[in-house]
C-alpha cells in the first residue's frame, strides 16, 4: 500500500510529496524545498523511514515545483522527469524567477527524460500512472493510483478552485475540459492531493467546485 507524505515548502507554499510503500521504495514529486531547514526536514523523513527514492517527478515545471531539484540531485543523485510540452514551452527556472522578482540564485537541473501519457511508474511493489491534464501549463500531468485511490494533481485542481491559466501556455477552456475528462471521471472517493492547499475528494469537487 502506498503512503503519502506531504511537506509545504518555499515562498509559494508548494506541496512536495513523497510516496512510499512497505518495501521502503519511494517517489519524490514536485521537490520544492528551498531553504536549508526544508532540505533538512525532507532528508530526516527519508532517513527515519529508511526510504530509497527511486524517481523524481514533476507535475509541471513552474518555478515553485522545481526549486528543490538541485537538492534532490545533490542529496540522492536523482534527475527530474517532466512532460515534453513544459520542457519545450516554459521559460527556464532562472527566467521565471526574474519574472516573479526572486533574487536568489537558482540552479536548474536538466530534465532527464519525458513523462509519457499513460506511462506506468513502478517503485517497490507499487505503481502510479501518468495522465496529462493540460491547461494550467501545457505539460501538466497528474499521477494516479487506482489501487490506493488517490491522485497527485499538481496545480490542475485545488480544494474549491482550479489552476490559474495566465502563465505560459495556459488555457482556461483546455484546463476545465481536461479536469472534467481526466480528474472528475475518477471514482468519487479518490483523494486528490494538489500542489497547494489541503487534499480533497473527487466527489466534493464534482459537487462543490464553483469553477467546474
Ligand atoms: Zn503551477
Ligand atoms: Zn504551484
Amino acid at each position: 500500500m502506498i503512503s503519502v507524505k506531504s511537506f509545504e515548502f518555499n515562498y509559494f507554499s508548494v506541496n512536495t510529496y513523497i510516496l512510499y510503500d512497505e518495501t521502503g521504495a519511494a517517489v519524490l514529486i514536485d521537490c520544492g524545498c528551498f531553504r536549508r531547514e526544508e532540505e533538512k526536514e525532507l532528508k530526516e523523513f527519508v532517513k527515519e523511514r529508511e526510504l530509497t527514492i527511486e524517481h523524481l517527478l514533476c507535475t509541471h515545471l513552474h518555478l515553485d515545483h522545481v526549486f528543490g531539484n538541485d537538492f534532490a540531485d545533490r542529496a540522492y543523485g536523482l534527475s527530474p522527469r517532466a512532460h515534453k510540452a513544459d520542457v519545450e514551452m516554459l521559460p527556464s527556472p532562472q527566467e521565471q524567477a526574474k519574472l516573479f522578482g526572486i533574487q536568489d540564485r537558482i540552479r536548474s537541473v536538466p530534465i532527464s527524460s519525458y513523462l509519457l501519457s499513460n506511462e506506468v511508474i513502478k517503485f517497490g511493489i507499487s505503481e502510479i500512472v501518468v495522465r496529462p491534464v493540460p491547461g494550467h501549463s501545457p505539460g501538466s500531468v497528474i499521477f494516479y493510483s487506482r489501487k490506493d485511490g488517490f491522485a497527485i494533481v499538481g496545480d490542475t485542481i485545488f480544494s474549491g478552485s482550479i489552476g490559474r491559466t495566465d502563465l505560459w501556455g495556459g488555457n482556461h477552456d483546455v484546463l476545465v475540459a481536461a479536469i472534467k475528462d481526466k480528474v472528475l471521471s475518477l471514482p468519487d472517493e479518490t483523494i486528490l492531493y494538489p500542489g497547494h492547499g489541503p487534499a480533497t475528494h473527487v466527489l466534493d469537487e464534482r459537487l462543490n467546485n464553483p469553477f467546474l
